[in-house]
């Protein structure tokens, strides 16, 4: 069932609560691919009814970034999800999540603002602003949806850190569960935002998995310096890689390590023709 209405969502929501049944949430902003199925098979396997939610949330997205030109690929994701099995596709409009004509800002909106250190590292570092974007979105999911459990991918780490985070902080009565990093045969972790690269851009991407392989390679041979781990990455790199950051932290917690261990977890975010891409990797051998 495709809904666009918070109503729709609700009223179907609450019949399955009367008959007892447990509910998952996959939250997605559509382009559904390999990964985004993974998290679906994982709720299907643990929830007797599944919603996927399809919403290129706006307020995630800073000023200079992709936004607009983010893909939105409806129809497919719908088939997608009926070959899947999901029960409700929730794919509602800006409008419908925040109001018509609401100006996106914090001086109208109550924006879930998580504490400074979690959102301004790593990935917030350069999307100000975009972790208070992804926890009000996701706050408002779980208040619409009502889910027992809400499924996350670790290709996004920092992510379900922070909503763990969120959801303990608030008392919000959902289970979080981490799904693995899903990853084309050659290693590239699969993204939507994988479409904007050419062939050429595809093979220099793999400097990211490469990286993150082989540090956690040489982690296991016995390096456990977090500098001269960081430095293993200089020879994967070419002149079409703008990296952002390189960092081994605390899985956890996302603190900083001087000295890595295991459960330490190396991330990376590097642009490649333009296309900002994340991925990461947990050091202890076997996870
Ligand atoms: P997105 O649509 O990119 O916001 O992603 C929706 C969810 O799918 C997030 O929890 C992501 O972490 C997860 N996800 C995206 N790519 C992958 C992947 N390659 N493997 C596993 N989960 C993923």
């Amino acid at each position: 069932m495709l809904f666009h209405k918070i109503e729709e969502v609700r009223a179907k929501v609450s019949d399955w609560k009367k008959q007892g049944l447990t509910v998952g949430l996959v939250p997605t902003m559509g382009a559904l691919h390999a990964g985004h199925l993974s998290l679906i098979k994982k709720a299907k396997e643990t929830c007797d009814k599944v919603v996927v939610s399809d919403f290129v949330n706006p307020i995630q997205f800073g000023p200079s970034e992709d936004f607009d030109k983010y893909p939105r690929t409806l129809n497919a994701d719908e088939k997608l999800c009926d070959e899947a099995g999901v029960d409700i596709i929730f794919a509602p409009s800006a409008d419908e999540m925040y109001g018509e004509g609401q100006r996106l800002s914090n001086d109208i909106l109550t924006y879930v603002c998580p504490p400074f250190f979690y959102v301004n590292t790593l990935c917030g570092k350069s999307r100000t602003g975009h972790f208070d974007g992804v926890c009000t979105v996701v706050l408002k999911l779980f208040n619409i949806v009502q889910p027992d459990y809400a499924f996350f991918g670790q290709k996004d780490a920092q992510q379900v850190i922070i909503v763990r985070k969120m959801v303990n902080d608030l008392n919000v009565p959902v289970k979080i569960v981490q799904c693995p990093i899903v990853r084309e045969d050659s290693g590239l972790a699969l993204s939507s935002r994988n479409k904007y690269l050419t062939d050429e851009g595809k093979k220099d991407a793999l400097a990211l998995s490469s990286i993150l392989n082989n540090i956690k390679s040489c982690y296991n041979k016995g390096i456990k310096d977090v500098n001269a781990l960081k430095e293993t990455a200089y020879s994967f790199l070419t002149d079409k890689h703008d990296m952002e950051y390189l960092e081994i932290v605390d899985k956890n917690t996302l603190e900083d390590k001087k000295t890595a261990d295991d459960d330490s977890i190396a991330l990376i975010a590097c642009r490649v023709e333009g296309v900002r891409l994340i991925d990461n990797i947990y050091l202890k051998e076997g996870e």
